[in-house]
């Protein structure tokens, strides 16, 4: 009870002395607000984590929160925040009304961060009274993370959209809305895909419908920036969600949506499912959105001829999941490739992912000779960077995996895979492990 009281008026007296001037000049009068020794003190109080042991625990424990405290106005000046498959950005100010819905479960592990190992001190302190009992202060704070090299993502950069970001110009009259190389998420709105669109002189290609309605017209209300000409398809690169479920709000327009066969199974087999979970991450931010089934399937390629643009949506065969199709402009040698590549995260194994058929099918993708690639995940690139990091890492985890099971090898070998050489690259921490283990499984009957 004693120290609970304590710790009342140490928040009080770093409070105020955060305000203004003035006031920390009439906190002077108290010696306990004054003499820098409370903050000290808490700091002795407090369960504190190292730059090794969070880099370490990310890996170890990807459901573990990361709470930056810091303003908007400091994450953006300092670069980012540090990039988890959990992360949260609450100011300290707004903490006790955010919270609570953010996180539900109190014995959820949480890391508090700042800059200045300050604020977040007061937060820890703050989480505990609200009843949260895992909870540890990240005691280096964020720029000795950032200095040291280690991983780090940019927050919402569209502040004023749904979309984490707004469409870019890639080539003459093709745009596209580059998602967060993260998973979805109530802060991205689900918006961690690449969602794009073609203006082609007698009206617009929409590829992806986006993880829901709002994303969905949120893309819209860019594109009537750029044009006034009329949508007249949308096309789903295959059935996931977050291709399919703005797909609604397109159809309510009238815009007839075009899906390969297999994403329109997969929509119909695991649609409720989608639902669901979307639903579970997106709460509010689900709004208005529902299943839809494509108006028009095709099952090896499908030509749009508008104006003068010629536009070949096709499969060239088994990728990351049924029904994944491209869409190829020849003119341009542009190919917008949905999840055949990846660029900048590492590309997730599904249970009916066939990483063999998916090196295969490379191989004809490489033969259009596209010169620029949006892939499904990523800044827009070239081939040879999506090469590296989906064709190769398929390729150097098979050969891998195909040792272990040679050798006699099990499960456990194939998680001490050494994957360092992708470490960099977003969702690695989430996904590197996972994918291991669905490889070893898949290959153990090839
Ligand atoms: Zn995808």
């Amino acid at each position: 009870m004693k120290l609970a009281i304590g710790v009342a008026a140490v928040t009080l007296g770093l409070g105020l002395s955060f305000v203004s001037p003035v006031m920390a000049v009439e906190t002077e009068k108290e010696p306990i607000l004054a003499n820098g020794q409370s903050l000290d003190e808490l700091r002795k109080h407090t369960p504190g984590i190292s730059t090794d042991e969070l880099k370490s625990e990310l890996i170890k424990n990807p459901t573990t929160i990361l709470l930056d405290v810091r303003t908007l106005e400091e994450v953006k000046l300092s670069g980012g925040i540090i990039r988890a498959t959990r992360s949260l950005s609450i100011p300290r100010g707004w903490l006790e009304f955010r919270i609570g819905e953010a996180v539900a479960d109190k014995n959820a592990p949480i890391v508090v961060y700042d800059d200045d190992n300050q604020r977040s001190l007061l937060a820890v302190l703050t989480l505990k009274r609200l009843g949260y009992v895992n909870v540890r202060n990240y005691t280096d704070g964020f720029p000795a993370w950032k200095k040291a090299g280690l991983a780090i993502e940019q927050p919402d950069l569209a502040l004023n959209s749904f979309l984490y970001a707004l469409p870019e110009k890639v080539a003459d009259g093709v745009w596209s809305a580059i998602g967060q190389t993260a998973p979805s998420t109530y802060e991205n709105s689900g918006h961690n895909n690449n969602l794009s669109f073609v203006v082609t002189g007698d009206g617009v290609v929409v590829f992806n419908g986006g993880g829901s309605w709002l994303l969905a017209k949120s893309l819209h209300d860019e594109i009537k920036k750029v044009t006034d000409q009329p949508v007249k398809y949308l096309v789903l690169e295959n059935g996931q969600g977050h291709a399919a479920l703005g797909a609604s709000y397109w159809q309510d327009l009238g815009v007839p949506v075009i899906a390969h066969e297999d994403a329109a199974m997969e929509i119909e087999e695991r649609g409720d499912a989608i639902v669901t979970s979307a639903k579970r991450r997106l709460r509010d931010k689900f709004y208005g959105t529902i299943l839809v089934h494509p108006d028009e399937t095709f099952s090896e390629k499908k030509i749009i001829e508008l104006g003068t643009t010629r536009i070949e949506l096709q499969t060239l065969g088994p990728a990351h999941s049924p029904g994944d199709i491209m869409l190829w402009m020849p003119e341009k040698k542009l190919v917008i490739s949905g999840d055949m590549a990846f660029h900048q995260r590492m590309l997730p194994v599904f249970e009916d992912t066939d990483t063999a058929g998916w090196i295969e099918t490379w191989e004809a993708f490489e033969g259009l000779g596209a010169k620029i690639v949006i892939p499904g995940h990523g800044s827009p690139t070239n081939m040879a960077e999506v090469t590296k990091y989906t064709r190769d890492y398929l390729v150097f985890m098979r050969d891998k995996i195909k040792d272990i099971i040679d050798n006699d090898g099990g499960l456990n070998d194939a998680y001490k895979i050494d994957q360092t050489a992708y470490e960099h690259l977003d969702t690695y921490e989430f996904l590197s492990l996972r994918n291991a283990a669905r490889i070893f499984q898949a290959m153990e009957f090839e």
